[in-house]
């Protein structure tokens, strides 16, 4: 498939081939299950604040529409192209299966930079975007939710786009919305509490004690920075964190608060004075007990994944490891890997209970909503280590096992139409 061809899709294909070879599908069963079953391409053209006309690039991959409606983030990043999106998509579906949501994946993106565009052209482009996706869209068709680059606010236009064409309020079109508009309490901390969460449940696994473990985040955005005050609650010590222009870090702890005021006074970790500098990629090679990935895709690769010193890797980012550092990584026993599509779930698993919420019309306590999703995590984790123990096999692959069984055994039970 051409139109996908980009490093992170072929890494989504090869970690599909290992688990497919693992399970004995026949080749005949596995482009269906591989492929995406649709993408759009469209050219976004805006006026932009300094008279002149820019077009700007989008995407969306649903990958499969088995099991539900089609589900996953929106990113806006210039790097964004089909196939990346299409990888993002691929592990939705396995995502939403192992967390037994009733959708299929997807993943959209423009190929923009937010942060270096008037907010007036960001809003004129995310309309534009709803309105060149309005026929393939729909509560019950494939629901948006933030990404890298987008949040509430992009959230927000989205769902006024779309309910502007239909001529009522659609909330359950997106997910994580604000809460004035039918967003749910605890969508925007849900991914990074899931990861701490997770972090929490792999520590006992492995008999590691949070007090006083040490922590280094890559990318303190929404998650890595909602799962590090987490943990800081916990009793660990955050001794880095990173952003686009750099990280910072301190082996006696980052002062968290602190930090929180630089960033809200300057949006960057660059010229924080509570540590030393440190780049992304040498942030990543820190002794610690939890290493937390929370950026981009293909960080620990085979040049470093020999390198790390963690005993948790726990993986807030979607793709962050390659298949060549899996490799890496399965001859050493000190590392336990808390693989993506599990690590970072407790997302999608919120926007799950948003889109019930907003159909319903009938909203939850904060405290239903944490209890539900710790459940679910709590569920998906058990699963797994049981099926990586059972099969001795990696935490990844198990994790990978679940989900394509799921939409697998869906496939198969519903036959080929016509
Ligand atoms: N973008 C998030 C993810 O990668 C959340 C998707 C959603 O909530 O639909 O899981």
């Amino acid at each position: 498939m051409e139109i996908y061809n980009h490093p992170t899709f072929h890494m989504a294909c090869q970690q599909f081939d290992f688990v497919a070879d693992h399970l004995e599908i026949p080749e005949f069963e596995r482009p269906r299950l591989k492929y995406p079953k649709r993408a759009m391409a469209v050219s976004l053209p805006i006026n932009c604040e300094d008279g002149s006309t820019r077009v700007y690039s989008g995407y969306r991959v649903q990958h499969h529409l088995t099991l539900g409606p089609s589900k996953g983030g929106l990113r806006f990043h210039p790097d964004v192209t089909m196939g990346e999106v299409a990888a993002l998509a691929m592990w939705m579906s396995w995502k939403c299966a192992l967390a037994g949501l009733p959708y299929g994946g997807a993943k959209g993106g423009i190929a923009c930079d937010p942060h270096h565009m008037p907010l007036r052209e960001v809003e004129r482009l995310t309309r534009r975007f709803t309105q060149e996706m309005i026929p393939f869209i729909g509560p019950q068709v494939d629901i948006m939710a933030p990404d890298m680059g987008t949040n509430e606010q992009v959230m927000a236009w989205i769902m006024d786009s779309y309910s502007m064409h239909m001529g009522y309020s659609v909330p359950s079109i997106v997910t994580g919305k604000p809460i004035a508009l039918g967003g749910s309490l605890g969508r925007r901390e849900a991914t990074g509490r899931g990861v701490a969460h997770l972090v929490q449940r792999a520590a006992e696994t492995i008999g590691l004690n949070l007090h006083n473990a040490t922590v280094a985040v890559q990318g303190y955005g929404n998650v890595g920075a909602i799962a590090a005050q987490t943990l800081a609650g916990f009793g660990a010590r955050i001794i880095a964190v990173s952003d686009m222009s750099g990280g910072v870090v301190n082996l006696r702890g980052l002062d968290l608060e602190q930090l929180a005021r630089h960033l809200a006074e300057t949006r960057t970790i660059c010229g924080f004075s509570g540590g030393d500098t440190v780049s992304n990629e040498d942030l990543l090679l820190l002794p610690c007990d939890v290493l937390l990935p929370a950026a981009l895709e293909r960080q620990i690769t085979e040049k470093n994944a020999g390198e790390i010193r963690c005993r948790i890797l726990a993986e807030g980012a979607n793709g962050p490891t390659t298949p060549a550092a899996d490799l890496i990584l399965a001859q050493r026993d000190d590392v336990f890997i808390l693989p993506d599509i599990l690590c970072n779930a407790g997302g999608v698993v919120v926007s799950y209970f948003e889109w019930v919420q907003d159909l319903q019309s009938f909203f939850w306590s904060e405290a239903e909503v944490m209890q539900k999703l710790f459940q679910i995590l709590d569920q998906a984790y058990d699963r797994v280590w049981q099926n990586a123990r059972a099969e001795k096999i990696s935490m990844r692959t198990a994790a990978l096992c679940v989900g394509i069984q799921r939409v697998r055994e869906a496939k198969a039970i519903r036959g080929l139409f016509p």
